[in-house]
C-alpha cells in the first residue's frame, strides 16, 4: 500500500504544485485506488502517473470549496472513456455534493456509462470498505469539512511452525485448522491454540484532513492516536499561528506542537500555498528534524504492513 500526492496545493494551483487531491493506492491488497479529493486538472495529474481511472471505486471528498472538487466533473466524465465503463464508482462527501454534481451533468449534458453513487456524510459516520472501516471526522474550516481515518482490519498472527514441530505436529492441512479452532489434540494431548500462533498484525491507520483550524480536543487525538500515516494540512509554514486561526486554517509549528504526544509514524504536511518559494519550503523543512514531511506533487509514501 501506498499513499500519493497528486496535488499538495493550496488555493491556487502554481506551476509546481496543483490543488489537493491524494491516492490511496492499495491495488496489490484490493484492486483499487482509494482517491481523496479531486482538485482542479486531477485527470492531467493521473496521465503522468500509472493509476488506471478504472480501478479508482471509491472517492472521498473532504469539503466542497473549489480547490478539493472543481476536478471531479472532468475525471468523472473521462473514466467512462479509460476503461471505466460499467465499473461501479461511490463517492463520500459532504451534503450539496450530490446537487453540484447532478445540477452539471444536467447542464452540461454529461452522461456516464456506470452506475455512480453519491454519499452524503455526516460526523462519525462510519463506511465499511474492503478490509478498512473508514471513521468520518468532523473539521472545523468554516464550511463543513472532514477527514477520514481508514483503519485496516487486524489480521491473526503467523502459526508458529517450530513450535508445532516441537510437540510433534507434521506441516499438512491440520496447520490451517489451529487457526480457526480454539484448541487441537495431539497424542490425546489438548492444546490452546493461541499459544502456538504470534501477535495480532496491527490493520494500517490513515488519517486524511481536509482543511481545517487545528484541534486539540482529546477525544479527536485519541481518534487518530497511533496512525501510520497522518496527512494535515499546513496553509501557513512561519508563525503564522493566530492568522491561520482567523482563516480557519492550520500552522505547521502548531501541527507539530498538536501531534507530539499521538505516536504517528509518517506526518505528511499538505495545502501548501503557492505564496511560498523553494527556499521557504527549504527552510522549514530543515527545522521539522524529520518530525514531519512537507509533500510535493507525485510525492509517494509506502505504507508497509505492521509485522513484527
Ligand atoms: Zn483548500
Ligand atoms: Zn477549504
Amino acid at each position: 500500500m501506498k499513499f500519493t500526492v497528486l496535488g499538495s496545493g493550496a488555493g491556487l494551483p502554481s506551476k509546481d504544485r496543483n490543488t489537493q487531491s491524494f491516492v490511496i493506492d492499495c491495488v496489490l491488497e484490493y484492486n483499487e485506488y482509494i482517491l481523496i479529493d479531486a482538485g482542479e486538472a486531477l485527470q492531467h495529474r493521473i496521465l503522468h502517473t500509472h493509476i488506471k481511472p478504472s480501478k479508482i471505486k471509491n472517492i472521498f471528498i473532504t469539503h466542497l470549496h473549489g480547490d478539493h472538487i472543481f476536478g471531479l466533473p472532468g475525471f468523472l466524465s473521462s473514466r467512462a472513456f479509460q476503461g471505466g465503463e460499467g465499473i461501479p464508482l461511490k463517492i463520500y462527501g459532504p451534503r450539496g455534493l450530490r446537487e453540484w454534481l447532478e445540477t452539471t451533468f444536467r447542464i452540461s449534458e454529461s452522461t456516464l456509462n456506470y452506475p455512480l453513487e453519491i454519499i452524503e456524510v455526516e460526523a462519525h459516520m462510519k463506511i465499511r470498505l474492503n478490509n478498512f472501516d473508514v471513521h468520518v471526522l468532523p473539521l472545523s474550516h468554516g464550511i463543513e469539512s472532514f477527514g477520514y481515518i481508514f483503519k485496516e482490519d487486524d489480521k491473526i498472527g503467523e502459526l508458529q511452525t517450530d513450535k508445532l514441530r516441537e510437540i510433534g505436529l507434521k506441516p499438512g492441512p491440520v496447520y490451517g485448522e489451529i487457526k480457526s479452532a480454539e484448541t487441537f489434540t495431539v497424542d490425546n494431548t489438548v492444546y490452546k491454540s493461541a499459544d502456538f500462533i504470534g501477535e495480532t498484525i496491527r490493520g494500517r491507520k490513515i488519517t486524511v484532513h481536509g482543511d481545517t483550524r487545528l484541534n486539540s480536543d482529546e477525544e479527536y487525538l485519541n481518534l487518530i492516536r497511533n496512525s501510520d500515516l497522518v496527512v494535515h494540512e499546513a496553509t501557513f509554514l512561519k508563525n503564522e499561528r493566530e492568522k491561520a486561526h482567523d482563516y480557519f486554517h492550520s500552522e505547521v509549528n502548531h501541527v507539530l506542537d498538536i501531534f507530539k504526544d499521538i505516536n504517528y509514524k509518517e506526518l505528511l504536511i499538505v495545502h501548501i500555498s503557492s505564496r511560498y518559494t523553494d527556499e521557504d519550503i527549504k527552510e522549514v523543512s530543515a527545522l521539522l528534524e524529520g518530525r514531519a514531511v512537507i509533500a510535493y506533487d507525485y510525492f509517494e509514501l509506502p505504507i508497509p504492513r505492521n509485522v513484527k
